[in-house]
């Protein structure tokens, strides 16, 4: 384990930088606070959050839709959704110091965290947390767009398009993935809170009578879906709003927290939200946003259940979650216990020696590997260093390409966790690795 768990923080930070897994934006021109590129490792990693989400959301279930929406979007979108006039965050400023912060995240809120220096913050303004921008040539009212803050509106804009297009019927989703921007007051704690940052969303539309157990089934089904991808439970908590935390059309509200580092914080929402989305945007547009259920002759606008969870904030959980360090042989062994799914790589092609008669027929094995997995192939520095390299970066199984294998058409291959090693013949390891990585 990390020496402690503040620590954890420093480590995941370092590692990220030093193994390509997340860099800080704009670094050769002093950096551009809070935004971050994901490296060679990381874009893998995070495409694999995404596919997992998509897998169990979408791929395994048969009522659930997919849907790319735009993100730059009309006021209208905004006006109907209430993101105009609410998606605000109190901001309050320090007289003594001038540094700003969200008042509903401050410990003590007549201290500023920055200068320490007590009863100088202002009241509260309210902060639109939108970004405002203009589609055109011409800067003017007519002309203005807003990046998305949320991917949720791309599914309720799209309700009647989905139905009309597909033969599904309540209870049926529309999943969705992508990139949203809030112009957050007080980005930080690395890739947690980001101005820029990437969401996987569903809305779930049903029946009204049907909210209450479907609301239970997605908190439940959630919460599992973290478990199943290595999180211990005991690092995962499903926590319901109080009465006071819900917005006014919302019957119930929990989050899934992380224990991070500063303590609980949420990785995703899931909500009850009733017909609120598509009653506004039914009104707004002039529209009509429902379901009719011809068997019953019953005409309704279906409620939605939304699990909302931000893909970048994900990936960050399941990197400190894996994180572990161990002594062996009188050397620390830093080594990321992810689950295979998520694993930047798969696997590790390493041929013993950078002699021909070695990396010839190894790159031949990659080759063989490639169209199924992504599969890293490192020949520099000694064999240790390499699997220490992989551990680090979560790889699974290292497989040894040495001397023997001229002879007896088998390679080595290392489990990452228990390091213990196996010894398959050539024309098996596809078939090996694809019984592992199910
Ligand atoms: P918070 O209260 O932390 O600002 P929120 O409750 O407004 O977040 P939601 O609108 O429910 O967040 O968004 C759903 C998910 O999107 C969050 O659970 C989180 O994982 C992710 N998310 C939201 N804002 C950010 C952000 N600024 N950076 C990274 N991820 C975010």
């Amino acid at each position: 384990m990390a020496e402690s768990f503040e620590d954890l923080f420093d480590k995941i930070v370092n590692l990220s930088k030093r193994r390509g897994i997340v860099f800080p934006s704009a670094e050769i021109y002093g950096g551009f606070r809070s935004t971050y590129d994901y490296g060679p490792v990381g874009v893998l990693m995070l495409r694999n959050v995404k596919d997992a989400w998509w897998r169990s959301m979408v791929q395994l279930r048969s009522d659930v839709l997919g849907l790319d929406a735009s993100i730059l979007s009309p006021p209208a979108v905004w006006e109907a959704s209430g993101h105009l006039a609410n998606f605000t965050d109190p901001l309050v400023d320090c007289r003594s110091c001038g540094s700003r912060h969200r008042q509903d995240k401050l410990d003590d809120p007549t201290t500023c965290p920055t200068c320490k220096t007590k009863g100088e913050l202002t009241e509260p303004r309210r902060f639109n947390l939108m970004f405002k921008t203009n589609a055109g040539p011409v800067e003017n009212e007519g002309a203005v767009a807003y990046l998305r803050p949320e991917t949720a509106q791309g599914m309720f804009i799209n309700f009647a398009n989905v139905l009309n297009t597909s033969r599904k019927k309540p209870p049926f989703g529309i999943a969705q993935i992508g990139k949203s921007f809030r112009n957050e007051i007080t980005p930080g704690n690395f890739v947690f809170r980001t101005r820029e940052f990437e969401q996987m969303e569903m809305e779930f539309f049903v029946h009204p009578s049907e909210a209450d157990q479907w609301y239970d089934y997605w908190c439940k089904e959630r919460f599992q879906w973290y478990v199943d991808h290595g999180i211990e439970e005991s690092k995962l908590r499903l926590r319901p709003h109080d009465d006071d935390e819900l917005s006014h059309y919302s019957s119930g509200t929990s989050d899934v927290d992380f224990l991070f580092p500063w303590g609980w914080d949420e990785l995703e929402g899931i909500a009850n939200r009733g017909s609120y989305d598509l009653d506004q945007h039914a009104k707004h547009s002039g529209q009509k946003l429902e379901y009719f259920d011809q068997p019953n002759n019953e005409r309704y606008v279906p409620h939605v259940i939304e699990p909302a969870a931000g893909a970048t904030r994900t990936m960050m959980a399941f990197l400190m979650a894996a994180y572990d360090e161990e002594i062996v042989n009188d050397d620390t062994r830093t080594v990321l216990r992810l689950h295979h799914r998520i694993a930047p790589y798969k696997a590790a092609v390493l041929p013993l020696s950078k002699k021909p008669e070695l990396t010839g027929p190894a790159r031949e094995l990659l080759a063989t590997l490639q169209p199924h997995w992504m599969v890293d192939y490192d020949e520099t520095q000694a064999i240790g260093r390499r699997y220490r390299r992989q551990d680090e970066i979560g790889t699974p199984y290292c497989i040894t390409f040495d001397f023997d294998s001229l002879e007896d058409k088998a390679v080595t291959i290392r489990d990452r966790d228990s390091m213990d090693q196996v010894r398959i013949p050539i024309p098996d390891v596809a078939g090996w690795l694809s019984e592992k990585l199910v």
